[in-house]
């Protein structure tokens, strides 16, 4: 599988959580410039949200 494919569906879900998880559990803060880091490793990807103002960290992870 070549590096253009395997990006392709991991943007798509990026872009799935930058549209609906941009509010701060902890803090109700509303990260509009923010978005969600991306980690893969193996058959998983470990997405990443740290909210600017009270630092929590929002964790997903998904199997492929
Ligand atoms: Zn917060």
């Amino acid at each position: 599988m070549s590096a253009q494919q395997r990006r392709f569906p991991f943007d798509r879900l990026r872009q799935k959580f930058d549209e609906t998880e941009r509010r701060c559990r902890q803090c109700g803060f509303v990260d509009d410039d923010g978005g969600w880091r991306v980690r893969t490793s193996g058959d998983r990807v470990t997405y990443q949200h740290v909210c600017p103002s009270c630092d929590a960290i929002e964790t997903r992870e998904l199997r492929l």
